[in-house]
């Protein structure tokens, strides 16, 4: 069985909008692939006004979860860039 990792991932990357390229989140990132959740403990910046909206062009990018008890946010496919 695959232990929790606990400890919070180095890398981080930033992540906008793919509509207007306005930036939404810098974010510690694990492991590599495609972005399909955040936790939003992970969360290390935040610009967006209200959670999963894009400030610049309203497209909803993201959905309030709750991840094996952890508030997390799912990413809608390809609305948003990650660098
Ligand atoms: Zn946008």
């Amino acid at each position: 069985m695959a232990k929790p990792n606990k400890k919070m991932p180095e890398k981080t990357v930033s992540i906008s909008c793919a509509k207007c390229k306005a930036k939404l989140y810098k974010y510690k990132k694990g492991g590599t692939g495609s972005l399909i959740k955040c936790f939003q403990e992970r969360i290390t910046q935040d610009f967006t006004a209200q959670k999963g909206v894009c400030p610049e062009c309203n497209t909803i990018f993201a959905r309030e979860a709750i991840i094996r008890g952890v508030p997390a946010l799912k990413m809608i496919g390809n609305k948003v860039q990650v660098k």
